[in-house]
């Protein structure tokens, strides 16, 4: 079986202490997403973080290994190594030049979303006016395409989000997202948005986030809880995880340089309180107490080992692929 965690967060500083990465390896997870930067992180500070994290992967061949193929993925689960992609939060790193996505997959980023919670140049924000995806973002998406990136769409604007799974030729996931339906939030998502995303041959990755989960200590039976209610609308073969874990390091600030006013990119109209300094999440072990929890309500064998992992295998085995 391979565990595929679609999203985690270090602390966007060259600094970072990569020993985070040993624990998600130890519950054993194979491969991970790791976030190297959102709309309010400047370039500069976007490259600092991918160079670091690029040198930390190198300094441990023993323990990671930056992937860019699923088999690739299998190989490095044989050798039980923890296998790497990095992803962008958001268009604007992309700084409105459809060119940076192919570069960035040169780098290592592996899956973009294109918006962070606010309207951009590319698309639209979850927590922003709804405008649908704009003519750049037209070309971002083929330009994602083209690059053999995954499409995401988490903290994407509704209508938006439409718009770029209409637009996509490649499945398209949400790498950590939650219904609508069971907690009402405006990060979370409508029963369209879900069958759109499985109507490209995509998957929806639960978030292991508090808030969306809608309770304060979030385990795994309130991940399966989820899993089950997108399973029931589009079925098992389009669910996954992106437990969306934020290993904060309290020493090292990450802000954004400069005027940043986090109660921008989280709206306290939106339900985020003191930003996101009181988010919990479901913590790491969580992967090992999934496949029972996911049996207890009802998934089979092959369902459980296509949620932890086997469904993005398969979106990203169609998707990585590039010309
Ligand atoms: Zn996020």
């Amino acid at each position: 079986m391979i565990l595929w965690e679609s999203h985690a967060c270090l602390p966007l500083h060259p600094a970072a202490d990569f020993s985070p990465m040993d624990e998600l390896r130890a519950a054993g997870v194979n491969y991970v997403s790791i976030n190297v930067g959102m709309d309010m992180n400047p370039v500069p500070q976007i490259m600092s973080v991918i160079a670091a994290f690029r040198a930390n992967i190198a300094a441990s061949p023993e323990r990671y290994r930056l992937v860019s193929s699923v088999a690739d993925i299998r190989e490095a689960a044989a050798a039980g190594q923890l296998a790497i992609g990095f992803d962008l939060e958001g268009a604007m790193p992309l700084l409105e030049q459809p060119e940076m996505v192919a570069l960035y997959r040169e780098l290592g980023v592996r899956q973009i979303h294109f918006a962070y919670n606010r309207n951009n140049s590319v698309a639209d924000g979850c927590h922003d006016e709804a405008r649908g995806l704009t003519p750049l973002g037209v070309r971002m998406v083929r330009a994602v395409n083209e690059a053999g990136l995954l499409m995401d769409c988490s903290h994407t604007g509704r209508r938006c989000s439409l718009d770029i799974m209409a637009a996509s030729a490649k499945p398209v996931i949400f790498s950590h997202a939650n219904p609508l339906a069971l907690v009402e939030h405006g990060r979370n998502i409508t029963d369209e948005q879900i069958r759109a995303c499985a109507a490209t041959g995509g998957v929806v990755c639960l978030s292991g986030v508090s808030a969306f989960l809608g309770t304060r200590t979030p385990t795994a039976d309130d991940m399966a809880r989820h899993v089950a209610y997108v399973a029931g609308l589009v079925g098992a073969g389009h669910v996954g995880i992106g437990l969306d874990i934020s290993f904060r390091q309290d020493e090292l600030n990450d802000n954004p340089p400069g005027d940043y006013d986090p109660t921008y990119w989280w709206p306290k109209a939106a339900g985020y309180d003191r930003a996101v300094q009181r988010m919990t999440y479901t913590p790491v072990e969580t992967w090992q107490l999934l496949p029972e929890a996911l049996r207890k309500v009802g998934l089979n064998d092959i369902e459980v080992t296509g949620v932890m992992g086997d469904n993005m295998m398969r979106v990203a085995g169609m998707v990585w692929q590039h010309a």
